[in-house]
């Protein structure tokens, strides 16, 4: 995969994809700007280079018309400060006016177009739309790894009008942290899948029974797979319609020689209120849940079995939280794993996307690991095997 480092773009103009789908608060204020920060290294390499910068992104779900409530602008503002420079909004993605402007870019020079998504064209990856995208520049740097996983004109319809097309280094690093060091890890190789449902991580389950030394299943999944192997499971979200392929993922386990963890106790509570975050009438129990109880946690020796694999490990892969982590209560497994990755320095430590980074980033942890993903979906199916259209289409 040819990167932005393996090509020279000087004096060239360079449509860059970047994910800029940042979070507002109440007052409609960038939130987070951490997506902002990971898009900095590639955008500068480009600056140093002399290249001129034509930023693209989505941003929410505008749902193809143009609404400013889901405009770019602010992220034009906070971009521009951090990078020290001027950053030159331009209030549309394509048209005549948006090619003047870019015509007019120097040498170092960064503008952001206006969300792509004002235009259905764009999950639609319309030709003709892709060709507008590609009108404005000469070479194509795909960096918005999050969206890499969907087929849209400027994630993917785009390229086949530009050349070259390359990774920026944040797709680079993604694909040497959740590619080569998964691919060929350092062993042995520990896979911690928690999260909600089996159905959602049948296929990674699968994929990565086929690299991994351990397999921890843990969270609401493991309750499918706790059911597969007689045990009652109260109150917890379960399905039992997956409870066929939880018994193939052990089967495999076994034949490939893959220790698979399941939890050995559960926190459990008799009520779990979302809304006001409580738990009522928590208590701790072995393999099996109670009747009018509802698994919510792993338990303290669940927490002791999966640090000391942990610690065993020279690769460490984390993705789904242990336990309902959005209620102080629940989220004691997933902090206390949280903790014992980051304790372990030696070992390539990888946080799989989505609520696992979220999780991560509340134990205080997150500079302790290294490599934090910023895929959601892209991630998972990316762990799977499969291909991603944004990545597909780059140049090898
Ligand atoms: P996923 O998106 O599949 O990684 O799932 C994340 C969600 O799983 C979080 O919102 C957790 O609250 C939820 N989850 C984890 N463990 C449990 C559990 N024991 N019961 C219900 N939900 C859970």
């Amino acid at each position: 995969m040819k990167t932005v480092k393996d090509v020279n773009l000087q004096g060239k103009r360079v449509f860059v994809r970047v994910d800029f789908n940042v979070p507002l608060d109440g007052n409609g204020q960038i939130s987070d700007r951490t997506r902002i920060v990971a898009a900095l290294p590639t955008i500068q390499h480009l600056i140093d280079q002399g290249a001129k910068i034509i930023l693209a992104s989505h941003f929410g779900r505008p749902n193809g018309e143009k609404n400013l409530k889901y405009s770019l602008e602010p992220v034009a503002k906070v971009l521009s400060e951090l990078l020290g420079q001027p950053v030159l909004f331009l209030p549309d993605c394509i048209g005549q006016s948006v090619q003047q402007a870019v015509q007019a870019l120097d040498n170092g020079e960064v503008a952001l177009l206006e969300n792509v998504r004002f235009y259905k064209e764009e999950t639609d990856n319309d030709e003709n739309f892709s060709r507008e995208l590609a009108r404005l520049a000469d070479a194509y740097v795909n960096d918005a790894f999050g969206t890499a996983h969907r087929a849209h004109a400027s994630t993917a319809g785009i390229a086949k009008f530009l050349s070259p097309k390359v990774a920026g280094m944040l797709i680079a690093r993604e694909l040497e942290f959740l590619g080569d060091k998964t691919a060929h890890p350092q062993r042995p190789f520990t896979v911690i899948l928690g999260g909600a449902k089996v159905s959602d991580k049948i296929s990674v389950i699968d994929a990565l029974l086929d690299r991994a030394d351990h397999m921890v299943i843990a969270g609401a999944m493991a309750y499918t797979f706790l059911l597969a192997k007689g045990h009652k499971m109260g109150k917890s979200l379960v399905e039992p319609d997956k409870i066929s392929i939880a018994l193939a993922a052990m089967q495999k386990a076994e034949k490939k020689g893959v220790r698979l963890l399941l939890p050995v106790d559960s926190v459990v509570a008799e009520r779990v209120d979302f809304e006001t975050r409580k738990l009522e009438n928590i208590q701790i129990v072995g393999l099996d849940i109670p009747e009018s109880m509802c698994g919510v946690d792993i338990g303290p020796r669940s927490v002791a079995l999966f640090s000391e694999v942990i610690q065993q490990s020279k690769t460490i892969l984390l993705n789904g939280p242990m336990g309902i982590f959005e209620i102080k209560d629940a989220a004691k497994g997933t902090f206390a794993l949280a903790e014992a990755i980051a304790k372990n320095r030696e070992a390539t430590s990888i946080i799989g996307g989505g609520d696992s980074v979220k999780a991560i980033k509340e134990s205080g942890h997150s500079d302790d690991v290294s490599f934090i993903s910023t895929g959601g979906g892209a991630t998972l199916e990316f762990l799977e095997g499969k291909i991603l259209p944004g990545i597909n289409i780059l140049d090898q």
